[in-house]
C-alpha cells in the first residue's frame, strides 16, 4: 500500500482478509522518521484481542514512538496500522481510503486509552472529576452515570476512598492508578502503557502493576512498554524486544526473556534484571 501525494491510499492488498481472526492491532512495515533520522524501520507486530504485549528495549529504540503512532500522536511515513478492522488515520468513503477528518480521528482515538509515565492528571480536579471529565465532555454520558462508573473504577484500582482528593494529595502510585481509571472510563478496546511505573518510587510500583495484572486477567487488550521484566514474564502473552527502530525478537516470555536468541536481547536483559 502506498500513500499518494493527496493523502489517499492505493490499496495493493485486501483490507479485510479474515475479519474473525484479524488481530485487534496489526502493524505492518511501519516507518517513522524525524527529519533525516529514521526511528522506526519497518515494524511488524500484531496483538489479538484480549492479549497483552510487553515491549522492551533500550532508551531511544522507538518504543514510545510506536505507541504514539497507534494513538494518532504521530503520523507514520510508511506501512500501515490496522486497529479494530480500520486503518489508523484512514477512513473508507465511496470505496476509497481517505485521510480521516479530525472528527473521525477523535472517534477512533476514543477506542484507545493511553497511560503515560507521568500521570498527566488535571491538577485542579479531584480524582473523581479527572475520571468523569472525558465521559461527560466527549462521550456525553449523563453525569450521574459517569460518577457511578467512576466510583466503580476507583474501587477497582483500590482507591475507593480517595474520590475527592486532588492529585497533589495522592502518592505517585495512587495518581497513576487514577490515570488508569481515567483511561478505563472511556471503555477503550485497547490500552497503551508507556513505562507506567518508571517515574514511581520502588515501593509504589507493585500496586500499579497489580492493577495492570488485574486488567489483563479481565481480558483487556494491552500494549505495555516496560522495564519490569517480572511483570512481562507473569502477564505478557508476547514479549517484543526492540532496538534501533526494529523488532529484534519476539515470542512468549519464556523464549524471549529466558532463552533469547539474539545477543542484543541478552545484553539488554543482563542490564535490567
Ligand atoms: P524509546 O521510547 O524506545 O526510548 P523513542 O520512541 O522515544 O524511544 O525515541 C526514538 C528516537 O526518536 C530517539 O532517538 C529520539 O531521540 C527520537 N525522537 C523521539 N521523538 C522525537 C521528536 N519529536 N523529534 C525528534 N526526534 C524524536
Ligand atoms: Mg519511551
Amino acid at each position: 500500500m502506498k500513500t499518494t501525494m493527496n493523502g489517499t491510499l492505493e490499496i495493493t492488498t485486501p483490507l479485510h482478509i479474515d475479519e474473525a481472526r484479524q488481530p485487534l492491532v496489526q502493524a505492518q512495515g511501519v516507518r517513522k522518521s524525524y527529519g533525516p533520522i529514521e526511528v522506526l524501520k519497518g515494524i511488524d507486530l500484531s496483538v489479538q484481542a484480549g492479549q497483552v504485549m510487553c515491549l522492551l528495549g533500550p532508551s531511544g529504540s522507538g518504543k514510545s514512538t510506536f505507541l504514539r503512532c497507534i494513538n494518532h500522536l504521530e503520523r507514520i511515513d510508511g506501512g500501515r496500522i490496522n486497529f479494530d478492522g480500520q486503518l489508523i488515520g484512514y477512513a473508507q468513503r465511496n470505496g476509497k481510503l481517505h485521510e480521516m477528518k479530525p472528527v473521525e480521528v477523535a472517534k477512533q482515538r476514543r477506542g484507545i486509552g493511553m497511560v503515560f509515565q507521568r500521570f498527566n492528571l488535571f491538577p485542579h480536579m479531584t480524582a473523581l472529576e479527572n475520571i468523569i471529565a472525558a465521559p461527560i465532555g466527549i462521550k456525553k454520558i449523563p453525569k450521574a452515570r459517569a460518577v457511578a462508573h467512576a466510583r466503580d473504577l476507583l474501587e477497582q484500582v483500590g482507591l475507593g476512598d480517595k474520590a475527592s482528593l486532588h492529585p497533589s494529595q495522592l502518592s505517585g502510585g495512587q495518581q497513576q492508578r487514577v490515570a488508569i481509571a481515567r483511561a478505563l472510563a472511556m471503555e477503550p478496546k485497547l490500552l497503551l502503557f508507556d513505562e507506567p511505573t518508571s517515574a514511581l518510587d520502588p515501593e509504589l510500583v507493585g500496586d500499579v502493576l497489580d492493577v495492570m495484572q488485574g486488567l489483563a486477567a479481565s481480558g483487556m487488550t494491552m500494549i505495555v512498554v516496560t522495564h519490569e521484566v517480572g511483570f512481562a514474564r507473569n502477564v505478557a502473552d508476547e514479549v517484543v524486544f526492540m532496538d534501533g527502530g526494529v523488532v529484534v525478537e519476539s515470542g512468549p516470555p519464556s523464549a524471549v526473556l529466558d532463552n533469547p536468541v539474539h545477543e542484543r536481547t541478552r545484553a539488554f536483559l543482563e542490564n535490567v534484571i
